[in-house]
């Protein structure tokens, strides 16, 4: 009796969903094409039969995945169109977005904002995406945290994984009060606490190219997938959204870097269930 009852409170409880969708845009990327095609390469290796939709702390994702589709909009009013999208489909879930390019989080972090006043942003890259503009772009995938940060947009922004900061980058982190951990300061053993709600944006960028060979500008030296999975398990906060970005199906070997991506949504799927 007591492990049906146990099984009975478990399905109850696993009617919390988390929401997934995919923002299939990469006009704003500086150099390739390609993060358009992520979120079709990304949800195949999640539901690829290779591997099972349990996290590691012991969540089923069949149950709770609410996979609202791929964004459709046209490219001139894009921005407009993922604030107002994010925002119909924030209710009391939280939601992961996948990407495209970096640009994204700018409009989604618009819509988290209204709803959640005081939030900070945990953020996984390569690049601290801090441009005022590139090669004249305000909006260009280098510059999405200077426009939340200008906007008011997040209390903290915490980066991890950062080996490309210039002189700008570094002035603008100063001028924001960004946190951040560049890559040769990182230590294993770093804990992360927030005492807003927390939005995880992740570059796939962030980790090294052997785990993450598939994007557009890879940066050896970064972090390994355990790396991020270990931040993400240990992390002090609730987590109320997130984003996968940059990953670039055209520059993937073997689809790995769809597999660890997938891996991390996982993950942060089962961290949000967690809250
Ligand atoms: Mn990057
Ligand atoms: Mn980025």
């Amino acid at each position: 009796m007591e492990m049906i009852s146990f099984h009975n409170d478990r399905i109850f409880e696993m009617n919390n969903k988390v929401i997934l969708i995919g923002i299939p845009f990469d006009a704003h990327s500086s150099f390739l094409p390609g993060t358009a095609l992520a979120p079709q390469a990304i949800r195949k290796a999640f539901y690829s039969e290779s591997s099972n939709l349990w996290t590691e702390n012991n969540f089923d994702l069949h149950l709770v995945i609410r996979d609202a589709g791929d964004m459709e909009g046209s490219q001139q009013e894009i921005f407009h169109s993922i604030e107002a999208h994010t925002a119909s489909l924030l209710k009391d879930e939280p939601l992961i977005s996948l990407g495209g390019d970096h640009s994204i989080t700018f409009p989604i972090m618009q819509a988290f904002h209204k709803k959640y006043p005081r939030i900070s942003i945990l953020h996984f890259d390569a690049h601290p995406d801090l441009y005022h503009d590139f090669e004249g772009n305000p909006y260009s995938h280098a510059s999405p945290f200077a426009r939340i940060m200008e906007n008011g947009l997040a209390e903290r922004l915490v980066q991890i994984g950062i080996r490309t900061a210039n002189p700008h980058q570094r002035e603008q982190a100063n001028k924001f009060g960004v946190e951040m951990i560049e890559m040769k300061d990182f230590r294993n053993d770093l804990q992360f606490s927030f005492d807003t709600p927390v939005y995880i944006s992740v570059d796939t960028d962030g980790l090294d190219p052997a785990y993450a060979p598939g994007v557009s500008h890879p940066e050896g030296g970064g972090l390994t997938t355990r790396e991020v999975v270990r931040i993400i398990h240990s992390l002090q906060g609730t987590v109320v959204g997130a984003d996968i970005v940059e990953m670039n199906p055209t520059r993937d070997v073997g689809e790995i870097t769809a597999a660890a991506c997938a891996k991390i949504l996982k993950e942060i799927a089962g961290k949000m269930l967690s809250n």
